[in-house]
């Protein structure tokens, strides 16, 4: 058995043989690479691919791989006195930076908000042991690591820091929100999209690529969720939205509500005007 790493996506497979294909860019939420797959072993992608690093405050490291690996997805690492928190993965960790995690204290829990992001879960819990929190409508996507710790609607991971499932995007998919720091870790909740650097607008889907919108119910469940929340900052899997709010993030979901369903983005300039 060995890993394997497809390089249009960021997923890994636990495999005996080279793989065929890959189960994330088959579903209907990403898209096969027009080319033929490319996959990686760790060795190779110990010679190919970089983690590069930034400090974003005093608590938090952000990661990013260089050269990008399929859809370039963010890892954070969370700093806490009970223990760091890694939430969703880049695709490889690098040794400069498993080191950097070692001498900042390990890893003590991971979670994702879900597969898009899983990446390399399974470096962090061999070097690191964390509990691995997946939720578990999303089980049937960790086969490259051991889930330690399914949940269901909640986990408080330390005090403070709550794992909360919102479905929508993917079945079990959940978001971290980080009381302290008024931070929402969106996921794929919230597509940020950006102009001149700024953000400009907000978008929600099931699938991105193909332009699948969610359904009414899945749109309710995102504010149910998020309603009693007070977010002043947004982490996505991708990008930072520092200056993010609830209400920015509940008009958008509003506007979706009453209008027919849609993965467009609306434009943030909007909000003023309908509040
Ligand atoms: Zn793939
Ligand atoms: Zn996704």
């Amino acid at each position: 058995m060995n890993r394997y790493l497809c390089t249009n996506c960021g997923f890994w497979q636990h495999y005996f043989t080279t793989p065929r294909g890959c189960p994330v860019c088959e579903d209907v939420r990403h898209s096969p690479p027009e080319t033929g797959y490319h996959f990686l072993t760790p060795e190779q992608a110990q010679r190919e691919v970089r983690t590069v690093w930034q400090q974003v405050g005093l608590d938090l490291l952000l990661f990013r791989n260089e050269p990008a690996i399929g859809i370039n997805p963010c890892g954070y690492l969370l700093l806490h006195p009970e223990g760091n928190i890694a939430f969703e993965s880049v695709p490889w960790y690098d040794e400069l930076v498993l080191a950097q995690i070692t001498a900042l204290g390990g890893v003590r829990w991971w979670a994702a908000s879900h597969p898009h992001t899983y990446g390399g879960a399974w470096q962090l819990q061999q070097q690191f042991n964390p509990e691995m929190c997946v939720q578990r409508d999303d089980l049937s996507w960790t086969s490259s690591f051991s889930v330690t710790w399914p949940f269901d609607d909640e986990l408080e991971l330390v005090p403070g820091v709550r794992l909360l499932h919102t479905g929508g995007h993917f079945a079990g998919h959940s978001v971290l929100y980080h009381e302290e720091r008024r931070a929402l870790f969106a996921g794929d909740l919230l597509k940020l999209h950006f102009q001149d650097g700024e953000v400009r607008g907000l978008s929600c889907h099931k699938g991105f690529n193909r332009r699948i919108p969610l359904t009414p119910a899945e749109i309710n469940r995102y504010r149910r969720v998020l309603t009693p929340l007070d977010i002043r900052e947004v982490f996505t899997s991708f990008d930072h939205g520092p200056q993010l709010d609830r209400a920015d993030v509940l008009y958008m979901l509003n506007i979706r509500l009453t209008s027919r369903p849609s993965t467009e983005p609306l434009p943030l300039r909007a909000r003023s005007v309908g509040r």
